[in-house]
């Protein structure tokens, strides 16, 4: 599938003033030759001994890769920020921005609580890319239906405004617990970090790219039981553009974008053998254990729906090139 998605995701891409979000520009190739190894910013990817900073995901070498200026719609939460500069890994392509990463907690966490406030304004009918709520939980239902997930106990980690867990219990009657940082909802129970547990189901939409450091991506991964399932919702594609105008990074608080890769070397790392993607949702489930029990499941539901709903392969599902 070529690269012309995008997660619908998170609010972020209702811009101030109800603008529409361009359409997303076709993937730029990678040129390793252009790297630009003596921008002054490379600086940032060594740490006090002088050694090379390594990706959080792989472990491989970084090196600088290009820099945006917020002096856009999103200007007005980053006056202070001129300009942002992201590096990439050479082994898997894994991007980061290194200006974030130097945020001090105080000034990260205001951005993500103004920039969460603002989208909060912003009209439903001018948020052209809100989650695949509906989708997802159709998603859930399903995968419960069909003995994919265990839905005796799930958590939406980072999970907003609850959304998506009003809508598996109005829908399904399931319970999605929800856990989130950052905003808070009237209607919505939320618990605290310390009452998090070990779930059967953990879903995480549009937090993958927020994370500034590995502990982020492992905190959640170690709210999973060991036989439960992850579930993924985010932009990953067959390669980062190095392109400052990339749909995905307007938003000002994204800071991580993976790719197929990357996301394969993370499920080896923590213990998934296969994964199922949900083009409808936008969402993987990663999962532990017999492939081809996974694989029948799958392909059961989409037999019962008679469309590829589901797509399911050992490994990553590398459904975007
Ligand atoms: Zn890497």
């Amino acid at each position: 599938m070529a690269l012309a998605y995008n997660t619908g995701h998170c609010d972020d891409f209702a811009l101030p003033g109800g603008q529409a979000q361009r359409s997303p520009p076709a993937p730029a190739r990678i040129r390793w030759t252009s790297l630009a190894l003596i921008h002054p910013t490379a600086r940032m990817m060594n740490n006090a001994q002088g050694r090379t900073m390594h990706c959080m995901i792989c472990g491989g070498p970084t090196a600088y890769y290009f820099s945006k200026q917020y002096d856009g719609p999103y200007g007005i939460f980053m006056t202070d920020i001129p300009s942002v500069d992201y590096a990439i890994c050479g082994s898997c392509g894994f991007v980061f921005s290194m200006t974030h990463q130097a945020l001090d907690a105080d000034r990260w966490s205001r951005l993500n609580v103004e920039f969460h406030d603002h989208c909060a304004q912003v009209p439903y009918d001018q948020k052209p890319n809100s989650p695949p709520y509906a989708e997802q939980a159709l998603m859930l239902g399903l995968a419960a239906t069909g003995t994919i997930i265990d839905a005796s106990s799930m958590l939406d980690y980072a999970g907003g405004r609850g959304i998506l867990s009003r809508l598996v219990a109005d829908l399904f009657a399931m319970r999605l617990d929800v856990y989130e940082p950052f905003v808070r909802d009237e209607g919505v129970s939320y618990l605290d970090k310390g009452d998090l547990t070990k779930y059967k189901v953990v879903f995480n939409s549009a937090m993958f790219e927020h994370v500034l450091c590995r502990q982020d991506l492992d905190d959640v991964n170690d709210l999973v039981d060991p036989d439960g399932v992850l579930i993924v919702h985010t932009v990953v594609g067959e390669r980062v553009p190095q392109d400052p105008s990339w749909f995905y990074l307007t938003p000002p608080v994204h800071t991580a974008f993976h790719t197929n890769r990357s996301m394969a070397v993370l499920m080896e790392q923590w213990g998934y053998t296969c994964s199922i993607y949900a083009p409808k949702a936008k969402s993987w489930i990663l999962l532990k254990g017999d492939v081809s029990r996974v694989l029948d499941q799958a392909d059961a539901i989409n037999r019962r729906l008679k469309t590829q709903w589901l797509i399911a392969k050992e490994g990553f599902v590398d459904y975007w090139k």
